[in-house]
């Protein structure tokens, strides 16, 4: 275990915190990636985002905590303000955690507090393009927005948000500036790829994702290959999107590139077009956030999707 902190292509070494220099013969990168804040770091304080388990047990804590204050409250616009909760970004971590909030406020902690019915909570799902899951085709966004107001998510697209305090959001909207007070803020609205990257010397996709040839290798350096979230493949004129499916294809591409070059036999590999994952959603949101704590389970719903993914996927041999 250790952290990269940057990979040499041209001496084929890569350096590692506490252990020094590492020389490689073939390298694979599969750093992922990580919350953006579009240069406005200071709102990750107030704005949490989910990634790691880590992040998921402090959303937790967050959204359990917000209900406690709530009760205690006895000024009726600070109970409101507790009883806010704000998703920033209407991308598919975005919708599943709006989703979700409001069925732990509608049905996991209904009855659960005295004072107040949890029922009343307000959900707000702010996205700052024209509909949600803007990289989703057809029909997808809007049936996906109808399925979270039935759910009783508020939905306000075109909402770009331009401040994060902890008092709340301020976004603008129609011309204006909206304030919305709240307590329990979450950030989905970014993600850029792992700085590791920038490190291979190489292009770059706009999120910092390294521009891969067709085969995964990195252009120039065919003993080095890029996967998963890291990697900007494009198939159909499309990119791959991050998802799990896509990553572990591309693992068992990169891996059996990378066997076949030191003289084994090669395993065959496959990768998935962007349009195969158009039924990942919404369908699967509504099942898994009947769960109610789903958040918290993140682990385990991303295992389960990720073979009903598998099992009704084709798959494109490349
Ligand atoms: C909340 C959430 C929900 C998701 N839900 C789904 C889902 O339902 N279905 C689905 O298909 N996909 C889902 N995804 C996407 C899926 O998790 C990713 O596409 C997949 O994990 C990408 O795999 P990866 O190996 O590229 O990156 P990661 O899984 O992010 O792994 C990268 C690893 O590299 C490590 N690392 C990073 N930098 C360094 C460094 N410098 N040195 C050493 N190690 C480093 C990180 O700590 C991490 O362990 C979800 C993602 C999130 C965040």
């Amino acid at each position: 275990m250790g952290e990269v902190t940057a990979i040499d292509t041209a001496s084929r070494s890569v350096s590692v915190e506490g252990m020094g220099d590492i020389d490689y013969e073939h390298l694979i990168v599969a750093s992922g990636a990580t919350h953006s804040y579009f240069g406005n770091d200071a709102w990750a304080r107030h704005a949490p985002g989910l990634k790691t388990l880590q992040d998921a047990f402090e959303l937790r804590r967050r959204v359990l905590l917000a209900f406690e204050h709530a009760e205690r409250e006895t000024d009726e616009s600070l109970r409101r303000a507790w009883l806010t909760f704000v998703v920033i970004g209407a991308g598919v971590i975005g919708v599943e955690l709006a989703g979700t909030l409001a069925e732990i406020a509608r049905h996991t902690l209904s009855g659960e507090f005295r004072r107040f019915d949890t029922r009343t909570a307000r959900v707000l799902l702010l996205e700052g393009g024209e509909r949600v899951l803007p990289a989703f085709p057809g029909e997808l966004p809007e049936r996906a927005r109808l399925q979270l107001e039935e759910l009783g998510v508020e939905v306000r697209t075109g909402a770009r948000v331009t401040a994060v305090t902890e008092g709340g959001v301020t976004i603008a909207e129609n011309g204006g500036a909206t304030e919305i007070q709240a307590r329990t803020m979450m950030w989905a609205a970014g993600v850029a790829a792992s700085a590791l990257g920038a490190t291979l010397n190489t292009s770059l996709d706009r999120a910092g994702r390294v521009v891969v040839n067709a085969d995964l290798s990195l252009p120039g350096h065919p003993e080095v290959s890029v996967i998963g979230d890291l990697a900007h493949m494009v198939c159909d004129g499309k990119p791959v999107p991050g998802v799990s499916p896509a990553t572990k294809q591309m693992g068992r591409r990169g891996a059996a590139r990378q066997d076949q070059a030191i003289g084994h036999a090669g395993v065959a590999g496959m990768v998935v077009c962007p349009h195969l994952f158009s039924d990942w959603f919404p369908q699967s949101h509504h099942r898994d956030a009947r769960l109610g704590m789903g958040i918290f389970f993140i682990p385990t719903l991303c295992a389960h999707r990720d073979r009903r993914m598998e099992e009704r996927t084709p798959k494109l041999k490349i």
